[in-house]
């Protein structure tokens, strides 16, 4: 079983995990907190989690235009 990192801003996979390396050390290390994980991690019809994070290109987007991304989530 593995894990997929997706982007949640543009959908692009951004790589897979054996779900092994994933325990509660990488969680604490990444701050995700219980309820965050339950919004964060998804877990697909195969038995399979997808994991909504931020691709790099996405990441240095935000950081360069931080109101588009607030406008967009307004939106949505
Ligand atoms: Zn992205």
């Amino acid at each position: 079983m593995t894990i997929r990192y997706k982007c949640r801003h543009c959908e692009t996979e951004i790589g897979q995990l054996p779900l092994d390396s994933i325990d509660e050390h990488f969680l604490k290390k990444n701050d995700i907190t219980h309820e965050e994980k339950d919004l964060y991690i998804e877990l697909g019809n195969e038995g399979e989690y997808t994991v909504q994070c931020i691709c790099e290109e996405c990441q240095s987007s935000l950081q360069k235009f931080p109101n588009y991304y607030a406008l967009k989530k307004w939106i949505q």
